[in-house]
């Protein structure tokens, strides 16, 4: 099937989806417009959403100054999904596939930075909620909580078929974003890396850090995770509050991803560093972390930052997934049940993603 239009706006369809009216308004049924497909857009039923910690970020207004929420805001941006329809021009997929869609779902395209496939930073990037939706059809981008969403053909995924597709769902974020910077540092065999925090991006960065065939070393505040830790991959696990374990690997590692939602002790953390090492955040904790000059000075150390990855190594990131059979541990949950998976999400007890269930909509 083939469904295109020519303008705009002379047609939408209703999708069902769950949206927060407010920061601590909690998620409730809601009615959303959708584009119907354009020449180069694709029409997408949601199978399933992972849970980002972001998710909540975002709708709690935690990054105010950076991204302020506008509401009614419909989170969600690990989705995958079937295609159901696509327009005239669109070569890449077709009705029928299973498809992914991450963080981004437009870019200018044109940019220098677009042009050098690194749309991940394109000011003009669309997020797939919370950004300003250029087709009109609603204030902002509406995510993957959601029975459909309709996406430019350049932003919608492949995902290989031999993946459980719930468990595939958080590679769109949260195995991309620890896909490439784990890949930039030029993780290996024979380097030592540390991966803080064992939560959704964690326990990605560990499973692809093991695959990559580096020493893999947790550094945890949950002395209760240390075996789940192991069985996902990990060498060794630090208990991150033990100032004994952290002193007998200081110096030791060639490479360290944060992946901390909330505020924390980096400067001891970095202290773990090689000589000229690095460590990536690409935790966005809501509040600035306290860096001590002299944890970079005296080991001549960097700290850096990574956004998600562009849309060339994502698709990268799901074919190296498929090769090595690597999906996330998750918990699937209906609709119904999201908000009390974002209070967990909070107090840290989820092994490892919580995953939306969008069969479970059809219930509302
Ligand atoms: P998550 O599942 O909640 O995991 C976060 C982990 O951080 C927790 O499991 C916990 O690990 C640790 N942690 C939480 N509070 C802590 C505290 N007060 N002190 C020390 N450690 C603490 O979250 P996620 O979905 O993986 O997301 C992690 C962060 O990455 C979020 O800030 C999210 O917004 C951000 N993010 C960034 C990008 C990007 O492009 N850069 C993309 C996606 C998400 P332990 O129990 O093991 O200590
Ligand atoms: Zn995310």
């Amino acid at each position: 099937m083939s469904t295109t239009r020519d303008t705009p706006d002379d047609s939408t369809y209703l999708a069902r989806a769950w949206a927060a009216r407010g920061a601590r308004a909690p998620l409730a049924p809601l009615q959303i417009a959708r584009r119907a497909p354009m020449p180069r857009d694709v029409q997408i039923e949601i199978l399933y959403c992972g849970v980002c910690h972001s998710d909540l970020h975002y709708t709690h207004d935690d990054w105010h100054d950076t991204l302020p929420a506008t509401y009614p805001a419909v989170p969600g941006h690990e989705v995958v999904g079937r295609v159901t329809a696509v327009g005239a021009e669109v070569t890449a997929h077709a009705v029928g596939d299973l498809v992914g869609v991450g963080c981004l779902v437009d870019s200018d395209r044109s940019c220098p930075i677009c042009r050098a496939g690194r749309e991940n930073f394109c000011p003009g990037q669309v997020l797939t909620y919370g950004s300003p939706d250029r087709h009109g059809t609603a204030p902002v981008t509406y995510g993957g909580y959601s029975s459909s969403v309709v996406v430019d053909e350049h932003f919608v995924l492949r995902v290989p078929r031999n993946l459980d597709l719930a468990g595939a769902a958080p590679l769109l974020c949260a195995g991309i974003t620890t896909y490439s910077p784990l890949k930039r540092a030029g993780v290996g065999p024979g380097s030592k890396v540390g991966i803080v925090g064992l939560g959704g991006l964690g326990h990605m960065a560990v499973k692809l850090a093991r695959a990559f065939g580096a020493n893999v070393v947790v550094l945890t505040t949950s002395p209760r995770k240390a075996d789940d830790a192991r069985r996902l991959g990990a060498h060794e696990v630090i208990v991150s509050t033990d100032a004994a374990a952290m002193a007998a690997h200081a110096g030791s590692f060639d490479f360290i991803l944060d992946t901390v939602s909330a505020e924390h002790d980096i400067n001891s953390i970095l202290a773990l560093l090689k000589l000229d090492a690095d460590l990536t955040l690409v935790g966005a904790p809501a509040r600035p972390l306290a860096l001590s000059s002299f944890a970079l000075i005296l080991g001549n150390r960097s700290v850096s930052g990574s956004a998600i990855g562009n849309i060339r190594e994502t698709q990268e990131m799901l074919d190296f997934c498929g090769r090595h059979g690597i999906t996330a541990d998750v918990e699937v949950i209906p609709m119904q049940q999201v908000n009390e998976a974002w209070q967990r999400l909070e107090r840290g007890e989820v092994k490892y993603r919580f995953v939306i269930d969008m069969a479970s909509l059809k219930a509302d």
